[in-house]
This record gives C-alpha cells, structure tokens and sequence, in this order.
C-alpha cells in the first residue's frame, strides 16, 4: 500500500494530495540538495500531539543554512504548517515529513539560482522496525560501509544527498538478513545506524558516541539521554569500538521512526542475554509513557494539534 493522505502543505497553502508534484528537472532530484526532518505526532487523550516540534524545525533550519537554503518559514510558521496538515488529514496520529528542496531553474551543481520549495507532509505510520521489535529487539550488523566523512559531507545536517549513505547501509543489511545495519566512522569507531543513534550499557553506566564521530544530533537520542538521567542513571559520551558493541550487556537504538528500539544481536553475537535488557526496557517504557500522555510532560516535548474542547473531532 502506498503512503498516502488527502492534502499536503506546499508552500504555504494546503492542496489534494496528488496534486503535490514537481517536474523531473528539479534540482534535488539531480543532485539530492534537499533538507528534510521526521517528527512524530502521537495519540493522546486529548488528541495528537506533535514531539519536540521545535527542536525538529531547529535543526530543519541549521541543515537549511549548512545547505546555504534560504528558508522564509520560521519554526513557529512551520510548526502551524504541520497543525493544519494534520487536521486536514484528519490524523490520530502520525509521521509528519517537512522538506525543503531546490526547485527547477537549470541544471548547473550551484543550485542557489533553483527557487527553494517546502512541504509538510503527514501520513499514517506505525512502528518503523516492527512492532515486535520493540519488545524483541532486532539483530545488526556492522556495516562495510562507513559513515559519510565530515571532510566530504556534513553529517550533523539531515540532507538528501548525504543519505546515499544510508541507503547503502540499509540496503546491505537487508541484504545480508538484518534489520539494520550500524555504520563505523572514517577512524573505525562506532558512529550509528542508518536512520538511528545507538546506546551501548555496561556495568549499569550508559554510553553513546559523541558528535564528533559523524551521526546525526538525533532529537530521540537527546530524549534518552535526559530520560535516563531522570531515572538516575550515568551517562557518558564515549567512542566506542566495535568489540565493545560485542560484550556489551544492552545496546538500543533511537530514532524518530524507531522511537526507542533494542538491539539483540550484532553480527550474529547476541548482546546481554539476547533480549531486550532492563535498562532499555526502563527508558523506554517511560518514553512510550510520556508520548502517550500517560506520563506527565515535565520537559514541555507534547504540543496538542487541537485546543481543549476540539477533541474528539467527528
Ligand atoms: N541518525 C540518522 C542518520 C538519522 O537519519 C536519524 C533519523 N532522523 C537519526 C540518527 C535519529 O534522529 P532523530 O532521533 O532526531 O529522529
């Protein structure tokens, strides 16, 4: 089944879903000079509830810059942008997909004279490594594909191009049997998944590789990091080596589409006692606790789509 809703926000207005095209001479279809986000809306008693919308649109507008894009729509605007497509689509919940992009004007490299287009996009999505994942874990693999360079790319920005890498780890993964695959940057340390940050547990002390090992400043890895230390545990930014992957007692991953998923084996070596460990499963369920609004929001991370008394809408 192919994704779908019934209206998109493209710049600036909301229009029919199947009207939101572009021409094959686009720039970033060429040249992937595009700047994207995935943020998640979740279901609540009181209605969806966008998480950490404005850290997501910060870092849309810091890729945007990195990008040299000029982006006219502030945070807030952005943010009002994703609370219309949602009510248009009439969503419990959701994935929401911003992306800024260089439009059509030549096909020079030097893009910057391509009108830059924004869409927000929001669609019905589930648990993006499986349901069961959650609760199982998954099994890795270190990837023979390293992560991108910070000599060549930029990997703290969520841009087009640079997920060529990504694919390459993702799809050798699959390939291989496996539901992810985990990238070593250009020094041989553990940088992160294709599409997740990782954690590694040892001894009870947390670690995750720091910035400077080429990953992406994930928002779910700054909410595990705070969750964690909320439950009392030390944390520690920490490069990591392969082996260290291997005898570690959990390892999990973050991301907004995996939300906060264990890891169980990597390269067939099962980590701990091969299931999810208590640690995880303790920062996860007070994740899942607080997107389902189970949990007080002590952090301010829930903005509601809808005011009180508008939910449920007919
Ligand atoms: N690393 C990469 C390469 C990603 O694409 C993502 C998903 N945005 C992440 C990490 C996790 O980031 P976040 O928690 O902000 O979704």
């Amino acid at each position: 089944m192919p994704m779908q809703a019934d209206w998109m926000w493209m710049n600036g207005q909301l229009i029919p879903w199947e009207q939101a095209t572009v021409h094959v001479f686009t720039h970033a279809l060429h040249y992937g000079s595009s700047v994207f986000e995935g943020i998640r809306a979740y279901h609540t008693p009181n209605g969806p509830a966008i998480f950490r919308g404005p850290e997501h649109y910060r870092r849309l507008h810091d890729s945007a810059k990195m990008m040299r894009m000029p982006l006219e729509y502030s945070a807030e605007a952005l943010i009002e942008a994703t609370k219309s497509s949602i009510r248009a689509n009439k969503l419990d919940s959701c994935y929401i997909r911003p992306l800024v992009f260089r439009g059509r004007n030549g096909l020079g490299v030097d893009g910057r004279n391509c009108p830059v287009e924004v869409i927000v996009g929001t669609i019905s999505w589930g648990a993006y490594l499986g349901a069961e994942a959650l609760e199982q874990g998954v099994d890795v693999v270190i990837s023979s594909w390293r992560r991108m360079s910070p000599g060549a790319f930029m990997p703290l920005g969520k841009i087009g191009g640079q997920y060529i890498n990504s694919q390459l780890i993702a799809m050798e993964a699959h390939d291989l049997g496996y539901t992810e695959g985990i990238s070593l940057d250009p020094n041989g340390f553990v940088a992160e998944g294709s599409g997740e940050n990782l954690f590694m547990i040892r001894n009870g002390i947390i670690f995750t590789p720091p910035l400077s090992t080429s990953i992406l400043n994930g928002i779910t890895r700054h909410t595990a990091i705070t969750l964690a230390a909320d439950l009392g545990f030390e944390i520690q930014y920490a490069t990591l080596t392969r082996e260290m992957l291997y005898i570690a007692d959990e390892l999990f991953f973050t991301g907004t589409a995996a939300e906060i998923t264990p890891v169980r084996s990597v390269d067939r070596l099962p980590i701990g006692a091969g299931s999810r460990g208590p640690i995880t499963k303790a920062i996860q369920e007070r994740f899942f606790a607080i997107t389902s609004g189970e949990y007080p929001d002590e952090h301010g991370w829930m903005d509601h789509v809808y005011a009180e008394g508008e939910w449920p809408i007919e």
